[in-house]
Formats: structure tokens, C-alpha cells, sequence
């Protein structure tokens, strides 16, 4: 008889499998997830380059999904369209989300009227195959909010993903169904607003994510990020709203899965 004790499975909402490089590659990165109790993994898309390698992952296996979208920061020749959007979301089981989409006003400050019209075309597709939204904001909280408002984003609800805004957004993006996770930077000694909001969700709207490679949670600040530090955020979070960390894990894990339960196959 087995005497060692299952450990609740966490989940990291927002990663970047392919931009992770690590030595022994996925297998090595999914080896160390499952080795610290990552059950399942989201896997996000930035652009169309990348996204066929992120299907193919969200297909071989069974405890990665995937994304479709464009980044607000990418770069493209010809835009993204919505009908485009709708058909990898649609034809692609692993596929599970649409995203991760928004505005970032922060990296660019030119004209941004392309930012706003892609992002609206994200939220377009998510109505059409009804699956949730991943959003990115960056400097650009009301206009996100706004955006998710009037073009009817509460009927596929999302995630806010790496929230660094204030509880205020929070409160507007929670108002319109939306979860807000949280990444590495609420471990961060500055970022007091982060754990401030951090403490102030409530607790079944709460996700926890690596957003790896970028934003590698303490004590691993500056190095390579990967799934399985998704664990030293959730153990921050609990520390900070002074609940047991199974208690922060299961309830993390239950609000991924209500969110998502229309989307996954
Ligand atoms: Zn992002
Ligand atoms: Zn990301």
C-alpha cells in the first residue's frame, strides 16, 4: 500500500512552453512541473509563428492546453483576422483560450487605434467558440476594462493575467466575471499594490501563473522562469492572505477548471 500523501495539484494559468530555454528542454521543464505538483499547465500564445508549436504540445499532452491569439506587442505584416482567429480556435481540441490579448501602452506609445481593433477581434472570436479570454494590460487598465465591457466580453469571462493594476480595475475587470491571476511579481519586496490586490480578490476568482520565462518569482528573481516555480507564487499568495497553502491550491485549481469547463474537451 502506497503511504505517501497525494498532494493537491496546482496550475500554472500562463506560460510560454516554446520560449523556455532550459537544458533537456520541454521534457526537463514538464519533468520539474510534475515534480513539485503542477498538474496541469496554459500554455499561451504571443504570435502565429510559435502557436503551431504550442497545438502540437496542447495535443501530445494530456495536461497541457493551448492558446490562439497575437500579442498586442507583436509585430505583424498583415493583421490577424477574426474569422482566421476562429478557426484555430475551433478545429484544435487542446486549444482553450483565446489570448493573450489587450493593450500595452507601455512598449508602444505610438498611434495604438491597431492595438485597440486587434484586441476587439480577439474578444469577437472568443463570443463566436466560446472559450475564455487571456488578457494582457499593461499601463492601459481603464481602457482594457472599457474594451472588455462594450464589446460584451463578460459572455466568455477570462483571465487578467499577471495583474499589476490597481484593486480598483480588480474590481471592474471581477464586476464583468473576469479571474485575476497573479505571477512572480507579487513576490517582488516593491510591488505592495500587487499584494495589496493580491489580498483583496476574492478567493474563487484567484489564478497563479509563472508567465515563464519572463518573471521568475523569489528566491529564483532574474533566472529563468518555468512551470514548476508556479509553487513559490501560490505559497507567497497564502502567506499573504494567512490561509494554508492546500487551501490556496485547491481553490486556485477549481477556479481554473470552472472557468475553463466549457472550453475543455
Ligand atoms: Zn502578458
Ligand atoms: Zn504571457
Amino acid at each position: 500500500m502506497k503511504t505517501e500523501m497525494i498532494h493537491p495539484q496546482l496550475i500554472d494559468s500562463h506560460c510560454h512552453l516554446p520560449l523556455i530555454k532550459l537544458e533537456g528542454g520541454l521534457e526537463a521543464i514538464l519533468k520539474n512541473a510534475q515534480k513539485e505538483g503542477i498538474g496541469h499547465i496554459l500554455c499561451v500564445s504571443v504570435d502565429l509563428e510559435t502557436w503551431p508549436e504550442i497545438n502540437e504540445i496542447a495535443n501530445k499532452y494530456d495536461n497541457v492546453y493551448g492558446s490562439v491569439g497575437v500579442h498586442p506587442n507583436t509585430e505583424l505584416e498583415t493583421e490577424i483576422t477574426v474569422k482566421e482567429l476562429i478557426q484555430l480556435a475551433e478545429n484544435n481540441p487542446g486549444i482553450i483560450a483565446i489570448g493573450e490579448t489587450g493593450l500595452d501602452y507601455y512598449r508602444n506609445s505610438d498611434d495604438l487605434a491597431w492595438q485597440k481593433e486587434r484586441f476587439i477581434k480577439h474578444i469577437q472570436a472568443a463570443r463566436a467558440v466560446n472559450k475564455p479570454l487571456i488578457i494582457h494590460t499593461r499601463e492601459a487598465g481603464e481602457d482594457t476594462v472599457r474594451l472588455l465591457r462594450e464589446n460584451k466580453a463578460d459572455e466568455v469571462s477570462g483571465v487578467m493575467h499577471c495583474f499589476v493594476d490597481d484593486y480598483e480595475i480588480a474590481k471592474k475587470a471581477l464586476d464583468l466575471g473576469f479571474y485575476i491571476s497573479f505571477s512572480g511579481i507579487v513576490t517582488f519586496k516593491n510591488a505592495k499594490q500587487v499584494q495589496e490586490v493580491a489580498k483583496r480578490v476574492p478567493l474563487d476568482r484567484i489564478l497563479v501563473e509563472t508567465d515563464s520565462p519572463y518573471l521568475a518569482p523569489v528566491p529564483f528573481r532574474g533566472k529563468t522562469n518555468q512551470p514548476a516555480y508556479v509553487r513559490h507564487v501560490a505559497e507567497f499568495v497564502s502567506n499573504l492572505r494567512g490561509i494554508p497553502m492546500e487551501n490556496l491550491i485547491a481553490a486556485t485549481t477549481d477556479n481554473f477548471f470552472r472557468l475553463f469547463q466549457h472550453a475543455i474537451p
